[in-house]
């Protein structure tokens, strides 16, 4: 292959990405490490986006990770200089083979942030994760597949004229802890145990209050309030930081670059074919991968497309606030998840427009909740970081 240039991408396509001399802000350099003491608001600015969760339990497990998260990782991100935060971009997809541009298809995706660390430009990614983050995990090998970061990297060049040299996986594992039920106390601080035969506080020999349950017995309990959970959770998060959160830092090649290219490419020809034929091939070992499918019950026959349980005319890239399809359709990562997945789901969601009415999965909701409180951590930061050079 020759060194040519494809159209919309300016680095050679099959040559090495060599990182080019980006100078930041057209001439000047990095400011002098900030201390982390100069930032005591990037927290409260991220408890501010989180605070709008109406599920006071989902708010407080939020504010309790991103406080971790303040105490873990600010030194670093403040020492950095953040260049962009939460980025939208829309781009022509293109075949590599010939450098011919889709009449159907732009990739779009938003990237979280592009910051220059020791003179260099990183991608970063955040994840929530449900699984061990361990450095021995399997989810880091995941990790080395995931082919939204190349997007990325084309993104970052056409539409910002940057090339990053890596990308920062940032990882937030989710609690598994929960807001049990705790003991009712008196008020002299004893739980009260109930002995179930007479129906009065048991007492043990000495006339103290029993203080366990057991059989015959009954403790008081009632449900753990937001705040002491926001407690459990803070302690918990303070004793094993590296339990929850956790960076690698990764390259991408221009090889790998090149394969997602191509895949990006043959998925849209996936569609192309499917939708010509109306063939949606449904995938049953799909339906209860990661909690049940949203459309199970549609796709059953159990409900209808009838206003009440689901309905058509969904906004269906819900992550893209500036971005609209412009007589063609985005292949966003979320998208091309889907029609891995099950064709079946791809077209409900993406083709159809349909969607379940009054239910946001749970995982999805708390990520956005984080990603939202993490946008507005890093936009702090950065706002500051301008300031200061004025
Ligand atoms: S859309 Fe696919 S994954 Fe969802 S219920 Fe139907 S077959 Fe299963």
């Amino acid at each position: 292959m020759s060194n040519e240039t494809i159209p919309g991408v300016s680095a050679p396509v099959n040559g090495e990405f060599i990182p080019s001399s980006f100078t930041l802000g057209h001439g000047q350099s990095a400011p002098s490490a900030s201390p982390a003491a100069l930032y005591p608001s990037a927290l409260a600015a991220a408890y501010a986006a989180v605070d709008r969760a109406a599920d006071p339990y989902e708010r407080v497990k939020a504010r309790a990770l991103l406080a971790g998260y303040d105490r873990r990782w600010l030194e670093r991100f403040t020492r950095a200089r953040i260049i962009t935060v939460e980025t939208e971009f829309q781009y022509r997809l293109l075949n590599p083979e010939t450098g011919g541009q889709s009449q159907s298809f732009d990739a779009a995706g938003k990237i979280d942030a592009i910051i220059e660390e020791d003179g260099r430009l990183k991608i970063v990614e955040h994840k929530t994760a449900g699984e061990s983050i361990d450095p021995a995990a399997s989810y880091w090998d995941r990790l080395t597949l995931d082919t939204q970061i190349s997007a990325y990297y084309i993104a970052a060049e056409t539409g910002l004229g940057l090339r990053p040299e890596s990308v920062v996986y940032d990882v937030i594992r989710k609690p598994g802890l929960q807001a049990t039920d705790v003991p009712v106390l008196d008020e002299a601080g004893l739980k009260i145990v109930i002995d179930l035969a007479t129906g009065e506080r048991a007492l043990n020999k000495n006339g103290s209050p029993r203080q366990s349950g057991g059989e015959g017995y009954q403790m008081r309990l009632r449900p753990m309030t937001a705040e002491e959970y926001e407690a459990k959770l803070t302690g918990d998060i303070g004793e094993r930081p590296e339990f929850y959160f956790a960076q690698r830092e990764a390259a991408r090649l221009d090889a790998d670059i090149m394969e997602y290219m191509a895949d990006a490419w043959a998925q849209g020809q996936m569609i192309l074919y499917f939708r010509n034929r109306n063939l949606w091939p449904r995938n049953p070992s799909s339906c209860t991968v990661l909690g049940i499918c949203p459309f199970f019950d549609l796709c059953a026959g159990h409900a209808a497309v009838d206003g009440l349980r689901y309905a058509r005319g969904a906004k269906i890239h819900k992550e893209l606030e500036s971005i609209e399809e412009n007589g063609r359709a985005l292949l966003t990562n979320s998208r091309l998840l889907d029609l891995r997945s099950c064709a079946r789901k791809h077209q409900l969601r993406y083709e159809e427009r349909i969607e379940r009415v009054g239910e946001e999965a749970e995982a999805l909701r708390f990520g956005t909740l984080m990603h939202n409180g993490l946008e507005a951590w890093l936009s702090w930061i950065k706002q500051d970081q301008t300031k200061e050079e004025k």
